[in-house]
């Protein structure tokens, strides 16, 4: 295992551009041939890949490089959280069947290494309900979790536990959510959990009540949480908008990540500004200004808890880019974006990747979204898809 954790590395450096676990096998099985049988004495004196304790995968949702420019001029000077960041790197978002993914086969590449089609998630071909990078993390003993800026059934967070074949089959997520077994799960969307609001009629919280959870519905009584498994529905719709949020993100992403680090095998969490994609979707360049500042500050506390602890990799990146946002002008000494809109929907480009941490140099280059979760797995030692 070390010696195919050490082949796979030296490749994963020079060619950052994996498909799927099959493609990686046959590289590894290359370098294998190619190599020769190398010593253990060997690969002891070698470099072996870092193996980071926990992870954190930070989503952009609709945040190409335009937005995040936008946001290191407004944070003024070199006080931008994105330059923090020692290594960068770019992802190609397309999906299974689109140009232009949506957040659903967005956030699956990113979750399970597998392009689908729009608005499916974690949903293949033929019904296939693709295994996440969090199911390979709870199967090894790690806790698990989500802190997001839109309703927990939203795609982007459903695609850490759901599999449906539609995004907005609500009475579906919110089941699967109950059963999916995450420590932590932050968001709007209390509606959705009652049965009045919905077809089936069903009682998700009851469900979560069985297993273990605490339902808190505010701020303080998240804070005020202390043991066992939680979930917070902290609005009944939508979160509100940034700035009359508050700091919600970073708060709940802090508590989080306390709550989650007590276990000594380690955390995989996602975090998501979810409200960076609605302010481009609305062409609203002040909703957009309010929603990176808001990011910002919720990576700058993520560093700064990765940094203390040395173990953590943190990877920022987008599912795609909303709005065709361009700069075509600005002040940097006043820290303003004269930010334009193409249009009110997604697009094709690139997005970038930003890594700090054990491995965090894996994530440079140009990569497919789907080498993300790739990589992370990898790098954690979590095993290969167990598809079924
Ligand atoms: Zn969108």
């Amino acid at each position: 295992m070390k010696i195919r954790r050490l082949l796979l590395g030296t490749l994963l450096a020079g060619a950052l551009v994996l498909t799927s676990c099959a493609g990686m096998e046959q590289l590894v099985w290359e370098m294998d041939q190619a190599m020769g049988q190398a010593s253990e004495q060997e690969t002891a004196s070698s470099d072996e890949a870092p193996m980071p304790r926990n992870v954190i995968l930070i989503v952009g949702d609709g945040m190409g490089v335009p937005q995040v420019y936008a946001s290191v001029v407004a944070a003024l000077g070199d006080n931008s959280a994105f330059l923090r960041f020692p290594y960068t790197g770019f992802s190609r978002t397309y999906s299974r069947n689109k140009y232009r993914t949506d957040s659903a086969a967005g956030g699956t590449a990113l979750t399970t290494g597998h392009k689908v089609d729009n608005y499916h998630v974690n949903w293949g071909p033929d019904s296939a309900r693709y295994a996440t990078l969090f199911d390979d993390a709870k199967a090894a003993g790690m806790s698990t979790g989500f802190v997001v800026t839109s309703s927990v059934l939203d795609a982007t967070p459903a695609s850490t536990y759901g599999h449906v074949p539609y995004r907005k089959m609500f009475d579906t997520l919110s089941l699967q959510l109950a059963q999916c077994g995450h420590d932590v799960m932050v968001g709007g969307g209390r509606k959705y959990f009652q049965p009045e609001n919905r077809r089936d009629g069903l009682r998700p919280l009851d469900t979560l009540a069985r297993r273990g959870y605490t339902v808190v519905n505010t701020m303080d009584s998240l804070v005020r949480f202390s043991g066992g498994k939680v979930l917070a529905l902290l609005y009944e719709g939508d979160p509100l908008t940034a700035p009359a949020r508050g700091d919600v993100l970073v708060h709940a992403s802090k508590k989080a990540i306390a709550l989650l680090a007590r276990n000594p095998k380690g955390f995989a969490m996602m975090i998501e500004g979810s409200q960076i994609d609605w302010a481009c979707h609305n062409n609203d360049s002040a909703y957009l200004r309010a929603e990176l500042a808001d990011f910002e500050q919720m990576l700058h506390a993520v560093i700064d808890f990765a940094q203390r602890d040395g173990n953590t990799l943190v990877v920022v990146t987008a599912d795609h880019e909303t709005g065709g946002v361009t700069l075509p002008d600005g002040d940097i000494a006043k820290g303003t974006n004269d930010v334009r809109f193409l249009w009110g929907s997604h697009t094709g480009c690139m997005v970038p990747v930003f890594a700090l941490g054990p491995g965090a140099h894996y994530f440079s280059g140009i990569q497919e979204n789907t080498a993300i979760p790739q990589k992370i797995r990898w790098l954690m030692g979590l095993g290969s898809e167990a598809d079924d």
